[in-house]
């Protein structure tokens, strides 16, 4: 059992907004027992007392966007860069029944979530780069719906197949004709099968989030009616009525800037000032490293990061939700799971024009409310004790997120020196 666990003096970010300068948060039993201001944690006694003067207390980073195939080793580090929450978007169902056994008994690494398998056709997306990264071509084991892609493209067989495994947190579909990309064109899911299966998911209570790489397949997701999208593009600037796209089913994007800077070649240099971040060091061995300021470049000619930080712009000024995320995956040059979360935080605010604020709430109380997570993503009494501090004020310098102070997930302090 956890102690239960008092902080004061902190300036707390509940996910929202700032509730305290010096105000305080107990925990106790995984959960949050009490929170607010300084006057009423007097009487207040626990286990452990922790004065946090100078540091910021918020809600554990929630990654929205992430492929989780090595194992908890992997949850393990994103846990280490205060993402207590991951949101898997490709997987197989057995994988993710595992990882979530194991994420229930240790609290050292992070919880969880996942699409499982995504919603494509017979050699359709993603099936170039499971080809591309495997080294036994002939002994790829297809891990989506490919395989089967002439049962479920006629049919609403897929969203019937998952509502059953509890594993399916949400259906992740896949809009892909590779138009922005290097390398052949990709069959696409007509506009009739996308739109029925957004319906049968919604029947199911289950949420959609699309990958689409580019202008005209984004637009054509939103228009079958998605929830969210799980990529911003970069093969054009944005065009006016993406921004009515979006508000007409009053779809989420979940904007991918490290994708785009490593299709694109861009932000090498902010990439190499993060991974030089002492903390960083710490966490990241030299090939991670390597990998982490690799850059994949498989956009074609034109594409640039600019035009997806437009969209973001574009997006947040017209008040659609930004859920942030990354796609980050081990071996996928340009990312590193639990880091990149920080440097997508840090290109919304220095490239994109949203506020610090808004920067976090997009890694927590966002996220909380478009996939409806109740227990995690604010800072309120009865949720779990997710939390992270840092020092100083990542609420006026978003570069703040990686001065790490303290990770708790469930209530439970992560040993920062293993
Ligand atoms: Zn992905």
């Amino acid at each position: 059992m956890a102690p239960s666990t008092l902080i004061t003096n902190a300036r707390i970010f509940d996910g929202e907004n700032i509730i305290a300068e010096g105000g305080f948060i107990l925990f106790e039993k995984g959960l949050i027992k009490e929170i607010g201001t300084v006057e009423s944690s007097v009487t207040l006694t626990a286990d452990i007392t922790i004065d946090a003067s100078g540091h910021t207390i918020l809600p554990g980073l929630i990654d929205a966007h992430v492929h989780i195939h090595e194992g908890s080793i992997e949850l393990a580090q994103a846990l280490k860069f205060g993402v207590t929450t991951v949101l898997d978007l490709f997987n197989e169902p057995e994988n993710i029944a595992k990882l979530k056994r194991e994420s229930s008994k240790r609290p050292d690494i992070a919880d969880i979530k996942s699409a499982c398998y995504a919603a494509t056709i017979k050699d359709g997306w993603p099936r170039p780069v499971i080809l591309a990264t495997m080294e036994d071509k002939e002994a790829v084991r297809f891990p989506n719906l490919g395989t089967r892609g002439a049962e479920y493209s006629g049919s609403l067989a897929l969203v019937e197949h998952v509502t059953d495994k509890l594993e399916f947190s949400y259906i992740k579909l896949m809009h892909e004709s590779g138009a922005c990309l290097l390398g052949n064109p990709l069959p696409l899911p007509s506009h009739e099968l996308q739109s029925a299966l957004v319906q049968a998911a919604h029947k199911h209570g289950l949420i959609t989030i699309a990958h689409a790489l580019s202008q005209k397949d984004t637009l054509a997701i939103l228009a079958a009616g998605t929830d969210g999208l799980a990529h911003s593009f970069c093969d054009e600037a944005p065009r006016d009525e993406l921004l009515a796209a979006y508000r007409k089913y009053n779809s989420f994007l979940v904007p991918t800037l490290v994708i785009s800077a490593t299709l694109t070649g861009a932000e090498k240099p902010s990439t190499e000032r993060f991974v030089r971040h002492p903390f960083v060091g710490k966490f990241l061995d030299s090939r991670m490293k390597t990998c982490y300021c690799g850059r994949i470049m498989m956009g074609k000619e034109g594409c640039k990061s600019e035009y997806s930080y437009q969209i973001v712009r574009m997006l947040n000024e017209g008040g659609i939700d930004i859920v942030a995320g990354t796609d980050a995956a081990t071996g996928l040059e340009g990312t590193a799971i639990g880091l990149s979360l920080h440097q997508e935080l840090s290109l919304y605010v220095e490239r994109c024009g949203m506020t610090p604020l808004q920067a976090l709430r997009s890694a927590t109380s966002t996220t909380a409310r478009r996939f409806s997570f109740e227990d995690r993503g604010r800072l309120v009494k009865g949720m779990r004790a997710d939390v992270l501090m840092v020092k100083g004020d990542p609420t006026k310098d978003i570069s703040r997120t990686l001065e790490i102070g303290g990770i708790w997930r469930g209530g439970v302090a992560l040993d920062m020196d293993n």
